[in-house]
Order: C-alpha cells, then sequence, then structure tokens
C-alpha cells in the first residue's frame, strides 16, 4: 500500500453536475464522500470566465428542468442567491419554460451544490486499478486513495481510457455500448465588444444557419458589466477548424456573427470543448460496471444531453452505489 493514502467510502472523479449531485445524496446517506477534479475550478462543462470586467458563460448557458427533484434543487439554489431565472425563452421563440442561469455567473451553480463537500481541485486521476475489496486511485502528482466504491463522471471516452489503465475489465455488451458514445466539439468564443450587441433582449440567438450554433449576450443576461458575446461554433465547424490556430478559428467565427455583433470587438479568447454534448444518449440513466467493490459511470451521456441530464444520471448513481455498498 502506497504512503499516505487517503481512505474513503466513495471516490467520485469530476466536479461536474452529475458528480456533484451523486456526492450530495450519498453524503446526505451518510457515505464519507471525496471528489477529484482535474480542473481549476468546479463546474466541468458548466464554466464562467472574465476578460477585464467582462464576464462570460462558454459552456453551458442556461438549465431547463421538467423532473421534480431537480427543480426543487434550483429552486434552493435561488433562495441562496446562487441562481436566478434568465428568461422564459427567447425572441420570437420564447414558450414560458424557465431558462435558469448561475448569479453571479454559471460556475456559481456548481459552487452552491458543492456547499458542504470534500473536493479536491486540480487533481488530474490518470490511474485506477482493483486493490482487493477496494479501489486505488492515482493522481498525475502522485497521490493515492483507497476508495470503498468510486463513480466515474469524466466524458465516456476519457473514463473508458482510465479504465483501461488499471485494466479493469468490463462485459462485452457493457464495452460497446460504452464505445458507441461519441460527442460534438465546440470551439467558442468569448469577445468583449466596445459597445452595446444587436443581440435583442434577453439576450439569446439560435441563427438559422451555421456555422454559429449559438450567440449570447452576457450583458443582457445579467452577468457581465461590459458589453460581452458568447459565440458556439456548431460541430461541422468545430471538428473541421479544430488543429487550426484558435485566434484564426475565432475570427472566422467573429465574422459569420458580424450582423449580431452591432459593436467593435476589442478582444477575443477562445475555449475548445472536445467532448460538448454527447451525439449518442444510453438507454440507462448511468452504468453500473462492477457491483463488487461497486463502480459506476455517469454523466450526461446517460441522462440526456444536458444540465438535467447530468443531474438525473449523478442521482441515478448514487442510488446504484448505494444499493451495491455493504451496510
Ligand atoms: C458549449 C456548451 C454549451 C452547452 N449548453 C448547454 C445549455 O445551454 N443547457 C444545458 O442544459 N446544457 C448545456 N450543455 C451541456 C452541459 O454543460 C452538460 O450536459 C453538463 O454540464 C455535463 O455535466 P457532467 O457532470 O456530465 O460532465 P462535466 O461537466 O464534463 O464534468 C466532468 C468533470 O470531470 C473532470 N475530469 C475529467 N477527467 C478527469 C480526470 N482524469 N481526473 C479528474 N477529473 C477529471 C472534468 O474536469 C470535469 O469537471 C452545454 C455544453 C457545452 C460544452
Amino acid at each position: 500500500m502506497p504512503n499516505h493514502e487517503q481512505i474513503v467510502d466513495v471516490l467520485i472523479i469530476g466536479t461536474g453536475v452529475s458528480g456533484l449531485i451523486a456526492a450530495r445524496e450519498m453524503q446526505s446517506a451518510g457515505r464519507s464522500v471525496l471528489l477529484l477534479d482535474k480542473g481549476r475550478g468546479l463546474g466541468g462543462r458548466l464554466a464562467s470566465r472574465r476578460i477585464g470586467a467582462a464576464t462570460f458563460d462558454h459552456g453551458a448557458q442556461f438549465i431547463t428542468t421538467r423532473d421534480a427533484r431537480f427543480e426543487e434543487i434550483l429552486k434552493q439554489g435561488a433562495e441562496a442567491g446562487m441562481m436566478t431565472e434568465w428568461c422564459q425563452g427567447f425572441s420570437t421563440a420564447a414558450d414560458g419554460h424557465t431558462r435558469w442561469r448561475g448569479q453571479p455567473a454559471m460556475t456559481a451553480v456548481a459552487k452552491y451544490l458543492a456547499q458542504g463537500l470534500e473536493t479536491q481541485m486540480e487533481k488530474q486521476v490518470v490511474a485506477l486499478r482493483r486493490a482487493g475489496d477496494r479501489y486505488s486511485v492515482e493522481t498525475s502528482t502522485g497521490e493515492f486513495y483507497s476508495a470503498g466504491a468510486v463513480l466515474l463522471t469524466p466524458p465516456v471516452p476519457q473514463s473508458l481510457a482510465l479504465l483501461a489503465t488499471g485494466e479493469i475489465a468490463l462485459d462485452p455488451a457493457m464495452r460497446t455500448r460504452l464505445e458507441g458514445i461519441q460527442y460534438e466539439r465546440c470551439l467558442a468564443v468569448m469577445a468583449v465588444l466596445k459597445g452595446p450587441s444587436s443581440i435583442p433582449p434577453p439576450g439569446g440567438l439560435v441563427p438559422a444557419r451555421g456555422p454559429v450554433s449559438w450567440i449570447a449576450d452576457n450583458q443582457l443576461k445579467g452577468i457581465s458589466l461590459e458589453p460581452a458575446v458568447t459565440i458556439h461554433a456548431n460541430h461541422e465547424f468545430s471538428l473541421a477548424h479544430w488543429d487550426e490556430d484558435r485566434m484564426e478559428s475565432g475570427r472566422r467565427l467573429l465574422d459569420a456573427a458580424q450582423p449580431c455583433l452591432g459593436a467593435e470587438v476589442l478582444s477575443y479568447q477562445v475555449h475548445g470543448w472536445r467532448y460538448s454534448k454527447p451525439i449518442q444518449v444510453d438507454t440507462h440513466p448511468c452504468a453500473l460496471l462492477q457491483t463488487s467493490p461497486p463502480l459506476v459511470m455517469a454523466g450526461d451521456a446517460f441522462a440526456g444531453p444536458r444540465v438535467e441530464g447530468a443531474a438525473l444520471s449523478g442521482m441515478a448513481a448514487a442510488e446504484a452505489l448505494l444499493a451495491n455498498l455493504p451496510h
């Protein structure tokens, strides 16, 4: 056994929505839970960034829900002042269905969900091995953890790569199912404007034709002090330009979005989401890979390609882990 190994009941890899929701459920059931994430900030694809006084949500733009349990969590987050209603639809397509956002920005949703949980950031898991009746988890910086159960929430191809490091056997049918899950890519441009954009309130647009799949005015959204737009490229453009210089792809997207900008671009940054949204969604809300000791995979690829799907998958994963952990 490695020196200084940290011992926990349940180790969760990833502090995105699915990991955080699962952690809350498991901790309320009396289990000791630790979350590890390779990122600097909580939230995974719930991501916000600042450029000077401009603030951008550059991953998930808003949250919708149809599930009463998740709606209750959002309402509690709103009562705590960390989530709020953005709008009930965009321009002529307003449908009366609430679009939630984080307050002051999207990462606040993750910060709210993480309250009372033990998280360790900048811990990239590089190996997962079976060690007797437990799992041993190793990070890139040489820390070791011993866990009675593990929940994997990275995008499926990344979780499969981790399983391969410890030669953890998968049922062949399960392997085929999981290997079939692919994701869209998304290049996201964050641009600071000299003046207000020409996007109408409440600040979100889906252009009729590519390569821009979404454009949002973060000032109208209520999260930015300065005019700031987020532009998402569609999968086809993102894939075709993935290996190109990012500022060059960003410039092409700014040109394509020109009719919506309405003001000079002062500066911009580009972020690439390799795993943006799953193209295929699995038929189960999570994948129970091993029962003893329990090993589960969850995330938006299991219960729907959106924040709510990730949350529901996290709930299902907690249930599967609790059912298979010794009492
Ligand atoms: C550009 C974009 C726009 C979107 N727009 C919307 C929207 O408007 N509405 C909506 O509902 N959904 C939207 N989505 C989808 C939504 O963001 C996701 O469905 C949801 O956030 C996924 O949560 P998750 O927990 O499954 O995964 P993630 O949020 O990806 O969390 C996985 C976590 O695992 C961590 N991780 C990965 N590998 C390791 C490792 N080896 N070691 C440690 N940690 C690791 C990652 O750092 C990450 O934090 C959007 C996504 C993108 C990218």
